[in-house]
């Protein structure tokens, strides 16, 4: 089973929206399985305190190594199989291939960065790999855990239903998806567009493959050129 545990300052957060639709409903079945840990249980002092000023100057704090380790030894048995993720700007960006590779496994342990960060010998000494949902910065690695979760979860066999398996999506095919229309076969005008109501399939997956074609050329022409 697909299990994910989650270093955080802010286990609150979970499950949230994976709570929710497909996730929720795979979740309440057993499909999958999460659990958090409170990385504050391992801080040290009266103020169970986790962070402290960055070696060298500069503004904001900086999770500590050896608080980070002690919470990710006793949350981690050594020989866990599960990649070691560090939710991180710096990261590789998230991609569907790598999704789909992770949904495969056996589940993730993800870290969750708060403040400036995390300090760079834990990520070393741990084996993280840092991995980033895009090039912006959010507050905290909560958000683009659920991120990344999500879409691995909904690829969990049974979590979909085979209608929907997935297969056919944008960045599956290294295209992004052509258009959808459903009813009403009108709307302000604009009508749904003739080949689609041809009732012949050739053309209509020929039709598909152009619109997806043209779509990725105008909005993600990196995507062609990716090997
Ligand atoms: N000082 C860091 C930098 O400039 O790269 C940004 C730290 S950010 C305010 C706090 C945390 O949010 C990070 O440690 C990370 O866990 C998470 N985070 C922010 N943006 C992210 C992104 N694009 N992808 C993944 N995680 C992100």
């Amino acid at each position: 089973m697909f299990r994910a545990s989650i270093f955080t300052l802010y286990p609150d957060f979970f499950p949230g929206p994976l709570g929710q639709s497909l996730s929720g409903d795979g979740l309440a079945r057993g499909l999958w399985a999460l659990e958090t840990r409170q990385i504050r249980d391992h801080g040290l002092g009266r103020h169970k305190s986790v962070d402290d000023t960055p070696a060298g100057g500069g503004p904001g704090m900086v999770i500590r190594a050896d608080v980070l380790a002690a919470s990710l030894d006793a949350g981690l048995l050594p020989d866990d199989p599960r990649p070691r993720l560090l939710m991180s700007p710096r990261g590789r960006p998230l991609t569907q291939a790598r999704v789909r590779d992770l949904a495969q496994g056996p589940g993730v342990a993800i870290v969750c960065g708060r403040f400036e960060g995390v300090d760079e010998r834990v990520i070393e000494a741990r084996g993280l790999e840092e991995v980033s949902i895009g090039d912006y910065v959010l507050s905290g690695g909560e958000l683009a855990a659920m991120v990344l979760l999500d879409a691995c979860v909904r690829l969990i066999p049974g979590v979909m239903g085979k209608l929907e398996s997935g297969a056919d999506e944008s960045f599956e095919s290294g295209l992004l998806e052509y258009p959808h229309y459903t009813r009403p076969r009108e709307f302000e005008g604009r009508p749904i567009p003739e080949v689609l109501l041809s009732g012949d399939h050739a053309k209509i997956a020929a039709w598909r493959r152009a619109q997806a074609q043209a779509i990725t050329l105008a909005r993600r022409p990196d995507l062609l050129k990716r090997p």
